[in-house]
């Protein structure tokens, strides 16, 4: 028979941890928990398959099901000596969502259920406090009401607001047994109002319509939403967690808390966490009350004057502390856990691995390798590539000055600068617009991940460093600073004020996530560096890969800052850019608009002694490493004057009329320019282009190894190849300017001839170009754009339709399109390498950066990737995952 139900509780489960595909993440490890032998509370999981079977089966449930669950209901009522329903003695549940990977956008959890006019009685007399029972009952109808039946939670509150003012007090507290019973009368009213039927009385009614609304939630806007960003298929389906309650709201021994096993911020091997005396379920995260620290080292480093638990209930605290340790022994890594104190008496309710920064994720797993815990494959294949991107950005600039207006709690590292908006819709439109925008919000909610995604940062007025803002935050890698309490709010009027500053929307703020500084306007940013447990990790990585990383960069900054990143040489040097340059714009100019090639050598021969230098700069500090530079390839026109200004200029720069440079530029206009005349098209046209950047290339390289004594091995390469004989006729005239600077030197010149592979018939004519080229470099960017026929800088205003659509899974640009572009650079290895075996491949396109093209291109046995400097590091991770058999799923 088919099982659709698994239970746990008591010492042992019949799930664990291996098994979370079918009981999704909460339910394998509430299993796995209890089978250690920490106290949680009994409870089954309904599993996803279940969730499928419904989707497929309109909305239907197995035959079996429902036997299974009450088989499920029946062994926790035996463990606890409670009965579900039972009017003096009745078992309260939880129903909780939990799919593969942890899904904010899923329902929200359905605590207390099971309450109804009787069993509250019952709940009374058991627990001894009548006041808390109703509590109890008001906070069930009210949740579930809002979850399963869609009554929104305003008019709950409007009621409890009113009946306060009615009594005359302010707090909650203050409301005693009696207040809450003639609440509960009220809501219940609520509910049929707005229903049009009365609040469901019946345990098994209620279980169920909460069971209905967790698989309805996997298909709600929200989830999809989620799982869009986050590329979690839809057939993973959500597992449906039914528990046994405990409270953390019986008194003050009680309480419910969240805790990380070590700091998610920074990766320290420090408990982490808060909790709230007296509260339950999501008191802690949703940011209404501001929870107290676990530690007394937290609460003495957040300045608080609030006890932590370490102080107000030692006893249970120590048994936390010792959970940590077991949970991190068990699971080998940082746990993020949910816990409840009934009485005195410790629950675990939930744990899994901790989202965490970049920085922490490098610490911990470094700490692991030293502690054992680990090994260092392990470690290398834990890391997320992507993520490093967060440790590569600018920080602020410890010398600017700072004009801090107010402090929050450094829930998410960083530095962000934008305009502040207060929705997540502005922000989103914003970001569409291209303007880098901070969210500012009291608090923020599944509802506004999109907003969150779209801001370089973001601001919370209350809530703590475990509130949704701070954790959502922290998995995106954003910036986030939480509970800014002296900030106020005003989304109508839109304005932050902190004591007489105001700010308005669309003003600017920066904020410093890691010291949780807010601070006016935009203060400027210096650049990273790879160091400390980073460096460290990146040398194990370095152990497994077998792919080269090289960097493309032209100016001796970025080359710089390449080889600090650890790229082992130049993939990719655009000459042009370096014509751009000052002065050397003129020649480039007066070359670009000569009208035979008389004038043209003139003029190139003015450009030559700089681009030399350019090179002996490179050269000298890529110090014998190779450097692969791209002979000229765009179209001409790129470096005409553009304005009457300029073209002034020009025309009396070079002693020609502006009308006759007009002329010229019409006459260089094309209709297809990226199709037209550029790459080695012009090297064809005007081989003296060519043959003076050839030439400064190799006196650059005679007079580096006469200075250094060290071979230099340029990598001279042709672009926009279709054809050998374009190859071939290029190739002669390197040869020739390279026979000619050996003899004038007299130094022995090695050098490499080969071409970029970037049409699509340069890729299946691979055989035939390989018996001329000694190298490939793959120009992904290109060779998409031709492969596709697909303007890279027209797409952007459909592509996003594309993507929506699924017709395209992600923007090829950003990552290869493995099936076609990826299919022809596997052909052009093939025949490349078989006309010509030890043939160097490489790929110096944007995709060198990203992780997945990156897999792709060690699997194609390419030799390197190249990519933008700032990227080195992430392929350098990348490509040890290659080698280690793929990157490692954490969540
Ligand atoms: P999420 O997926 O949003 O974390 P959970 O299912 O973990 O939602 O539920 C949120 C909170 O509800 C838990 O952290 C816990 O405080 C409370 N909760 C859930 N189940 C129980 C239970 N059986 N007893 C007491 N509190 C519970
Ligand atoms: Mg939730
Ligand atoms: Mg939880």
């Amino acid at each position: 028979m088919a099982k659709w139900v698994y239970c746990f509780g008591d010492g042992k489960a019949e799930g664990g941890a291996e098994m979370r595909n079918l009981l999704g993440g909460k339910g394998a490890n509430l299993a796995e928990m209890s089978s250690l032998g920490l106290p949680v509370p009994p409870g089954f999981t309904i599993t996803t398959e279940v969730c499928n079977w419904h989707h497929a089966n309109n909305s239907a449930y197995p035959p079996e099901l429902k036997d299974e669950v009450e088989a499920g209901l029946a062994t926790i009522e035996k463990i606890l000596g409670a009965g579900f329903g039972d009017a003096n003695n009745p078992l309260l549940v939880s129903v909780r969502s939990g799919a593969r990977a942890s899904m904010p956008g899923m329902m929200d959890t359905v605590l207390n259920l099971g309450l109804n006019d009787r069993t509250v009685l019952g709940l009374g007399k058991s627990s001894g406090d009548e006041r808390f029972a109703y509590d109890s009952y008001r906070r069930f109808i009210q949740m579930y009401s809002n979850v399963v039946l869609d009554v929104g939670h305003h008019y709950f509150e409007e009621a409890l607001e009113l009946k306060k003012e009615d009594l005359g007090v302010h707090m909650d507290t203050d409301l005693k047994a009696d207040d809450w019973r003639a609440i509960v009368a009220q809501y219940k009213k609520i509910v049929e109002k707005r229903t049009g039927k009365p609040f469901p009385q019946e345990p098994r009614e209620q279980l169920w319509g909460a069971v209905g609304a967790v698989f309805n939630s996997w298909m709600n806007q929200r989830a999809i939403t989620y799982r869009r960003l986050h590329a979690i298929p839809e057939s993973w389906g959500t597992a449906v967690n039914v528990q046994a309650m405990v409270f953390g709201n019986m008194g003050e021994d009680c309480a419910t808390g969240v805790a990380f096993t070590r700091d998610p911020s920074t990766g320290a091997n420090l408990f982490y966490g808060e909790y709230l005396v007296n509260a339950q379920g999501e008191d802690v995260v949703a940011g209404i009350r501001t929870p107290q620290h676990l530690t007394v080292q937290g609460k003495l480093a957040q300045k608080s004057d609030a006890p932590a638990m370490e102080e107000v209930m030692p006893e249970v605290f120590g048994q936390l502390d010792a959970i940590r340790h077991k949970l991190e022994a068990h699971y080998r890594d940082m746990q993020d856990i949910e816990f409840t104190v009934q009485r005195g008496k410790l629950y675990m309710l939930q744990t899994r691995n901790g989202k965490r920064t970049a920085k922490a994720a490098l610490k911990i797993a470094v700490d692991m390798v030293r502690d054992g815990l680990i090994d260092k494959k392990e470690a290398v294949a834990r890391i997320v590539p992507a993520s490093l991107d967060q440790l590569l950005h600018p920080t602020l600039d410890p010398k600017a000055t700072r004009k801090v207006i107010a402090k929050g709690l450094p829930a998410s590292p960083g530095a962000a600068s934008g305009k502040i908006v207060f929705t997540a819709d502005e922000a989103e439109k914003q970001a569409r617009a291209g303007e880098k925008v901070i969210l500012v919000r009291r608090e923020t909610s599944p509802e506004d991940i999109h907003g969150m995604n779209a801001a370089q940062g973001i601001l919370t007025s209350t809530g703590g460093m475990t509130s949704h803002a701070a954790v959502v935050a922290r998995g995106m890698g954003k910036p986030c600073i939480a509970g800014a309490g002296d900030v106020r709010i005003d989304g109508a009027a839109g304005t932050l004020s902190v004591r007489g500053t105001v700010v308005k929307t669309g003003e600017f703020l920066t904020l410093d996530g890691t010291t949780g500084e807010i601070m006016l306007g935009v203060v400027p940013t210096v650049q990273p560096e790879l160091s400390g447990d980073f460096a460290e990790l990146m040398a194990w990585a370095d152990e497994f890969r077998t792919l080269g990383i090289r960097a493309n960069a032209e100016t001796p900054t970025d080359a710089g800052q390449a080889r600090k990143f650890g790229a082992e040489g130049i993939g990719l040097c655009r000459t042009e850019h370096m014509f751009f340059e000052g002065e050397r714009i003129v020649a480039v100019r007066e070359m670009i608009l000569a009208d035979d090639e008389k004038a043209r050598r003139i003029a190139l021969g003015k450009i030559q002694p700089m681009q030399r230098q350019d090179f002996v700069a490179l050269f000298e500090i890529m110090a014998g490493l190779p450097v692969t530079i791209r002979l000229l390839d765009p179209p001409l026109h790129e470096f005409l004057p553009k304005t009457q200004a300029d073209m002034e200029q020009v025309a009396k720069d070079i002693g020609v009329s502006v009308t006759e440079i007009e002329a010229r530029a019409n006459k260089l206009h094309e209709f297809n320019p990226m199709l037209g005349h550029r790459g080695v098209r012009l090297g064809i046209s005007y081989p003296e282009i060519y043959e003076m950047q050839a030439r400064a290339i190799f006196e650059a390289v005679a007079e580096v190894q006469k200075k250094h004594g060290k071979t230099v091995i340029p990598e001279i390469m042709i672009p926009l190849v279709a054809t050998r004989k374009e190859l071939d006729l290029m190739k002669a005239v390197i040869d020739q300017v390279a026979s000619e600077v050996g003899q004038l030197s007299g130094e022995k010149l090695e050098y490499l001839v080969g071409t970029m592979i970037e049409l699509p018939r340069a890729a299946l004519r691979a055989g035939d170009i390989a018996g001329s080229a000694e190298f490939f470099s793959f120009g992904t960017n290109d060779l998409t754009q031709t492969t596709f026929g697909l303007s890279r800088d027209d797409s952007a205003s459909f592509l996003e339709k594309y993507q929506q659509r699924g017709i395209f899974e992600h923007d090829p640009f950003a990552s290869l399109d493995i099936e076609g572009v990826g299919e022809l650079i596997e052909i052009a290895c093939e025949r490349g390498r078989k006309a010509r075996p030890g043939l160097k491949l490489g790929i110096c396109g944007e995709h060198g950066g990203d992780p997945a093209s990156v897999f792709f291109c060690h699997k194609a046995g390419l030799d390197y990737v190249s990519c933008s400097p700032y990227r080195v590091p992430i392929a350098r991770l990348a490509a040890a995952q290659a080698a280690l058999g793929g990157p490692l799923k954490t969540e």
